[in-house]
Parts: C-alpha cells; structure tokens; sequence
C-alpha cells in the first residue's frame, strides 16, 4: 500500500540549503578561492592553463574575478587525457591514489571519488524529489563501467535509504521486483520508466494497486511534460527531475513547487554567452558554466554545451539561491542560417506565442544558392484566415530570429512524432 509522504522533510541538510543568499555566497567564495589555489599548486594542467592565460595565484581574490579564468569542454579534457593518461593531469593526486577509473562516452576516464571527498549535490536532488531514509529505491541506471549508477547509489545510501542495483534492461524481472519488494523510489530515466509500466500492464497488473511507487527522480534525458503527466498519472507518483553532469555533479534538481531547477549549494553555476564567454544577464539565455569543489578531480568552469537561463527569484520550499528556469537545449543543435544562429529554443519562443500551434518543424534549405528556412506548421483547429496567421508568423519570426522565415500550414498528421526541431536539408558539394 501506498504510504502519505509528509513533504516538509524534504531537505538533505536544511541550514546550507536555505541560508540566506550573502551567506551562501561567502561560503562558495571561500570554497572557491580553496578550490583554484590547490587546483594551481598540485594539478600540472590547470598549472599551465593559468599561467598561459597570465594569470598568477594573487589575481584571483574573489568570486569576482572567476571570468579571468579561462573555460574549458569535454573536447578538452578529451585531449588533455590523451596528454597524460589516464586523467588528463587535472587530478591533485597521484593517479594510483583512486580506487576506480571510471568509463564515459567517447572512452572519457574519471577516477572514483577519494576517500577525502563526499559529493552531496545528488543525495540533495533526492530529498527534494521527496526520497528519504528508509525508502526502497530501483537504480536502473547502468552499473555497468559508466559512474552515474554508483553516484546515484552512494547518494541514496546517504540519506538512509536502500537501494536494489538492477541496472538496465531486464524490465519484467524488475517489475516483479518492485512487486514483491514493494519497491516505493525509482530512479533512471523517464523513457525507462514508462516501459517499466508499459510491461507491469502487460503483465496484467493494476499499477495503482499492485505496486507501491510514489516517488521517482528521472535524469539523463529531458522530461517532456506530457511524459510527466501520463507517468504521474498513471502511477499516482510524484516524478523530479535533475540536471547535471557526471564530471560535475548535480547542476540543478526540482523541489515539489517545481518552479525552476535549484542549483546545489556546494555548486558555482554561471551562464555565459557562449560567442563572448562573458555572463548574460540574470534572466537571459546562455550555456551552463559550472565549477564542482572535488578537492582530488576539480572542474572549474566547464562548459557543459547546454542552454539555460538562470534565475535568483525565490522559491516557497526555502532553498535560497540561484535557479535555472529548465534546460532549452545544446549550443551544437543550433543551425547558422544566413550567417546567424537559430538555436532550437528561439523558434519554441516564436511559436509559443500562437496558441494556435498544434506542432511545427523548421527545415533549412538551398536554393539558388542561398538559405531558406521554412516553419512547417501544425494547427489545432482549421484557421479562420490562414494568411493573417502566416503574416503574423513570418513576422514575429524575422523579429525575433533576425532571419526571415516562409511559414506553411500544413494538415494535421504531416510532422513526424519524433522530428528534429530544426532539420539541415543543405547539401553542400
Ligand atoms: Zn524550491
């Protein structure tokens, strides 16, 4: 049977998740300053790194001045680890020091924490998702030589609950798993969830009453609403979401007011405009720099690639601090269309503003040798004047893109279910 959750406990450390801003602050600056000191004294490549940027121990003094220091993406660390096997020489510590190399995408080696070092940044997205001690939670993520699993799973274990490592696949073992263990935490991703349900149906179970699930953290891919509302539904389950890297931490996690994602208060987070590398404006769009403070593996400002916009307006659960209001997307899915980026967010924006709009896809074409982009449109209901619609549209999209685009109407049905938002038919030769 399903329990009543009581949601105020929903803190992983209450007093350093909700002090006042100018507190938190002060304590990421001390951190900080901790974190780039020792990464200068003890790691070879942040050494050399600074140095070529000019920059010496004494000109870094505060949060301030975190802009003089230069940002560096997965590429780079890529080619770094090729440099000096297996880390990449940003590890503090001899390399033997770690009891695991961990595997990422594209052959990326992490070392497992150290004994010195906890990370909270997950077990904090947990108790806001509403998990606590004594739970009985699935972790579907792979155990298998990619680190997020066992993250998720120290991260659990923190704050006293009990996790069963079933990893991927295998789904109608798990639902007899979750059955007979009354299992009431999920964690994975929203795409492995539904079939979890798809196959506790198939099995001809009530999933109401058969199963006792009632809280799931999902991460690793992006959460449709739509997705969130038939899983919640179905399940009578509350389902957050967390956002973050497996370098980094966690970046940003939901509480149950879900008005944005929290940043974790042992996480810097700023947002950049990726063409300057200079901060955007509270409230404008720009890619999620972040720095983590692991003393033994330090990133400081990686460049994570994907958008958000980050926000200092409060939230009712108490966490002070900065937010990002979601995830809109990766700074590569943005096409340049004569000479100007269109990233897949700025034509949400546009076509967010016709309720009308039932679906649409722009595609990129050449002809006589120049670009023509074209928003194909899905409406809900017929329109009463089709060109009135089309000339708004075509406006709003030269308005807010500084391109001009040619919008057609199409009938319902014509857009794949599963299309890329903005679609490059160019051909070059
Ligand atoms: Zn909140």
């Amino acid at each position: 049977m399903k329990q009543t959750r009581n949601k105020d406990a929903c803190f992983f450390d209450r007093e350093s998740e909700t002090m006042p801003w100018e507190k938190k602050r002060e304590s990421l600056n001390r951190r900080f300053l901790e974190i780039f000191q020792r990464a200068y004294q003890r790691s070879k490549t942040y050494e050399k790194r600074f140095r070529n940027a000019g920059i010496e121990v004494r000109d870094i003094r505060s949060l301030e001045d975190v802009e003089k220091i230069p940002l560096f993406s997965t590429r780079d660390l890529v080619e770094w680890q090729r440099q000096h096997w297996p880390f990449g020489g940003i590890e503090t510590l001899d390399p033997k020091e770690f009891h695991r190399i961990y595997i990422n995408a594209g052959l990326v080696f992490q070392p497992g924490a150290s004994w010195e070092f906890e990370d909270t940044s997950w077990a904090e997205a947990l108790c806001a998702a509403g998990f606590r001690g004594g739970d009985r939670i699935i972790n579907t993520f792979s155990y298998h030589l990619w680190p997020f699993a066992f993250i998720l799973d120290e991260s659990a274990r923190r704050i006293g609950a009990t996790v069963i490592p079933t990893g991927a696949g295998n789904t109608m073992m798990q639902v007899r798993i979750m059955q007979m263990l009354e299992i009431n935490g999920f964690m994975g991703t929203p795409a492995f969830l539904m079939t979890l349900m798809q196959r506790a149906e198939a099995m001809g179970m009530n999933l109401e009453r058969d199963l006792c699930l009632d809280a799931a953290l999902v991460s690793a891919e992006m959460l449709p609403e739509s997705l969130r509302g038939r899983l919640e539904k179905k399940l009578a389950m509350t389902i957050r979401q967390a956002y973050g890297t497996v370098l980094l931490g966690c970046i940003g996690y939901e509480c149950g007011e879900m008005t944005g994602l929290h940043v974790p208060h042992n996480m810097l987070v700023e947002v950049i405009d990726p063409q300057t590398g200079k901060r955007v404006p509270e409230g404008a769009a720009g890619e999620i720099v972040a720095t983590n403070f692991n003393p033994s593996y330090p990133m400081i400002r990686m460049a994570t690639g994907d958008l958000s916009i980050l926000t200092m307006e409060a939230c009712p659960c108490g966490r002070t601090g900065p937010k990002l209001r979601r995830i809109i997307g990766r700074i590569d899915q943005a096409v340049k269309i004569r000479g100007t980026f269109v990233h897949p967010w700025q034509a949400d924006e546009v076509m967010s503003r016709f309720p009308e709009v039932y679906k649409y896809q722009v595609v990129v074409t050449r002809e006589d040798h120049s670009d023509v982009m074209t928003f194909f449109v899905e409406l809900k209901e017929e329109p009463g004047r089709e060109s009135v619609l089309k000339g708004r549209m075509e406006r709003d999209i030269k308005d807010l893109l500084t391109v001009k685009g040619v919008v057609r109407i199409v009938p319902k049905g014509s857009i794949a279910d599963h299309h890329q938002k903005i679609e490059d038919r160019r051909r070059w030769d």
